[in-house]
């Protein structure tokens, strides 16, 4: 008998209805005659409350204590659960991530999971158990409690899938797959039946949340396919896999944008050996993610650095370049929270020349500024305006025509 793993999201467990509508569809797998271990995040919007209690109190709060707070969301929808599928009459346990040995490192916040210990889990399998498993969460070898960054429970789940040896890993969330683009701001964006690793790793390290961009590196290096479904619509969603022969392979796959990143300037950096890595050192060591890096062409000695990260990230590294400001010999830093990221991706674009220029003649026609450009060999993304992005958007899907089925595709 296989295992399969199945993830639902806060959306999915927002209120005890849909809990209740989780513990069905669970128990439906489990009478189709497959081991079901179950992984939740919070409840609804849960871990966007606990981040506000915690700034109300501090905009910097230690992050040990942060991962203390926010790890209760997942314990109450893993209890709710595991009692809505009591009542269904079926055998259930819930447990965190450090009762079933979710070890990670001590990046509080955006820990990385070091391995997962199956056993207590397969205990439970074979007692016929349905196990509900917190997910977003792990336990140091200090035992302190860490969480996996925003969006972290798809990765717990493909995590568990390749520790378990699964059979499927089935991440449930409020769309019916991966999407050409946001459906929240593109209704008429395609479903994407199936798209690769290097792509869907891109698109979410570009803004596109529907999976934590941690849970597509973990499935590649471990081959675990992950497949995306709704929580409330039948359909055959998107598989992220390994590309295979006969896969279509569009030039664009998609157009992602973030509304979450922030921008920091550090003004008359002397231009010399070193300075980069004085910046970037302290900030790294603060445990700080930096996204996007331009530095400006140097006049009379001086330059300005500017680099873009995560708006969860900016007070922490507001007051790490305070501390360094001096000892740079710089004149001043500022920050920016009105700008966005928008980006096209897509493994054709390797094979046509021009993408680039295309996409930047949409910007262009739609009075849109670049501020930043960063490329790889399968994606474009620029920093804009945060009032464009939508525009941005919606110019740039209707451009690389994505909404239609007549998607300029060619096969391998
Ligand atoms: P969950 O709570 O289930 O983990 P998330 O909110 O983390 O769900 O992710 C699902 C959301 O991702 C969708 O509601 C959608 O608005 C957003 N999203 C952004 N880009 C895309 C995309 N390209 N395809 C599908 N969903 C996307
Ligand atoms: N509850 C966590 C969050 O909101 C983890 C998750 O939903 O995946 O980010
Ligand atoms: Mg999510």
């Amino acid at each position: 008998m296989g295992i399969i793993v199945q993830k639902f999201g806060g959306s999915s467990v927002a209120d005890i209805g849909k809990i209740k509508n989780v513990a069905k569809r669970v128990v439906a797998t489990k009478l189709a005659g497959h081991s079901v271990v179950v992984v939740v995040s919070a409840l609804g919007d849960a871990t966007d409350k606990l981040v506000e209690l915690a700034r109300q109190i501090s905009l910097t709060p230690p992050e040990r204590e942060m991962d203390m707070l926010l790890a209760t969301g997942e314990q109450v929808s893993i209890a709710l659960l595991a009692m809505a599928i009591h009542e269904l009459g079926h055998e259930a346990i819930s447990f965190t991530g450090y009762q079933v040995g979710i070890l990670t490192n001590n990046s509080h916040t955006k820990a990385r999971i070091l391995g997962v210990k199956s056993e207590r889990i397969m205990g439970e399998l074979n007692r016929g158990y349905i196990v509900v498993v917190a997910g977003f969460q792990g336990v140091t070898i200090d035992n302190d409690i860490t969480t996996l960054g925003r969006g972290g429970s798809d990765t717990t789940a493909v995590a568990l899938a390749a520790a378990l040896n699964a059979d499927k890993c089935e991440i449930y969330t409020d769309v019916e797959g991966v999407f050409t683009a946001d459906p929240r701001i593109i209704p008429e964006a395609s479903l994407v039946p199936e798209i690769t690793y290097e792509e869907m790793l891109e698109m979410a390290a570009t803004g596109a949340k529907v999976l934590q961009l941690r849970s597509v590196e973990y499935g590649r290096n471990q081959g675990v396919v992950i497949h995306v479904k709704s929580s409330f619509k039948d359909g055959t969603g998107t598989v992220v896999k390994e590309e295979d022969e006969g896969m279509e392979r569009p030039i664009i796959s998609g157009v992602t944008h973030d509304s979450n990143e922030g921008k920091i300037t550090i003004f008359g950096v002397p231009d010399r050996p070193g300075i980069a890595a004085k910046i970037f050192r302290p900030l790294a060591a603060a445990n700080i993610n930096v996204d996007m890096i331009v530095q400006n062409v140097s006049t009379e000695g001086l330059t300005d650095i500017s680099f873009t990260l995560s708006l969860d990230d900016l007070a922490r590294a507001e007051s790490v370049i305070k501390d360094i400001i001096a000892g740079l010999g710089a004149k001043g830093y500022n920050t920016d929270t009105n700008i966005a990221k928008v980006s096209i991706i897509g493994a054709g674009m390797k094979s046509h020349p021009g993408v680039a220029a295309e996409m930047f003649d949409v910007l262009a026609r739609n009075g849109i500024n670049i501020q930043m450009i960063s490329t790889s060999p399968i994606k474009i993304a620029c920093v804009i305006e945060a009032g464009q992005v939508k525009t941005a958007v919606r110019e740039l899907h209707e451009h690389f025509q994505l909404s239609e089925e007549a998607i300029t595709r060619e096969t391998i």
